[in-house]
């Protein structure tokens, strides 16, 4: 079985909790091969076309998010949304409270990440005019939400 964790606008901390799984992850290794999962796991690029079942974790907050979201849900059987950015929006859906030019000036101009120049970057991918969950724009086949998701439910 192939595997596959697709990382859309979250803090990794989904995938980590994956890690996180000790030495059951041991058994998850023996039954399934990780494809794709970057950029924690592996470094790659590209999701392959033959995955049976995908995590997504984060929520879609820019046009390479929804570009990622598409294309995972194409090659993939089955698509869980894992966490609850992904599945409600979460942590990352707070960012609708700042308008864009109060984000970016937060983010670009912080003491450890400001330029030379003081510039903002401008190529970077366009912002959507809001956070979407993931299951506001592909079909979900199940929901695991949490943040991280607890190793087991119920
Ligand atoms: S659900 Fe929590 S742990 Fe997972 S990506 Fe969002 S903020 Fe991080």
């Amino acid at each position: 079985m192939k595997i596959a964790i697709e990382e859309l606008a979250g803090c990794s901390g989904c995938t980590i909790a994956v890690l996180d799984l000790h030495e059951a992850i041991l058994d998850l290794v023996e039954a399934a091969d990780i494809v794709y999962s970057p950029p924690v796991i592996m470094d790659v690029k590209e999701p392959p076309e033959d995955i049976d079942i995908a995590f997504v974790t984060g929520a879609v907050r820019n046009e390479e998010n929804q570009e990622r979201l598409k294309k995972i849900r194409k090659n993939s059987r089955v698509l869980v949304a894992l966490g609850t950015c992904a599945c409600y929006g979460g942590i990352s859906g707070l960012s609708m409270i700042s308008s864009r030019e109060e984000l970016f000036k937060t983010v670009y101009t912080a003491v450890d990440t400001v330029k030379e120049d003081g510039a903002i970057p401008h190529d970077v991918p366009g912002f959507l005019y809001r956070v979407f969950a993931v299951g506001d724009m592909v079909k979900i086949d199940y929901y695991i939400p949490g943040c991280p998701p607890p190793r087991r439910h119920g």
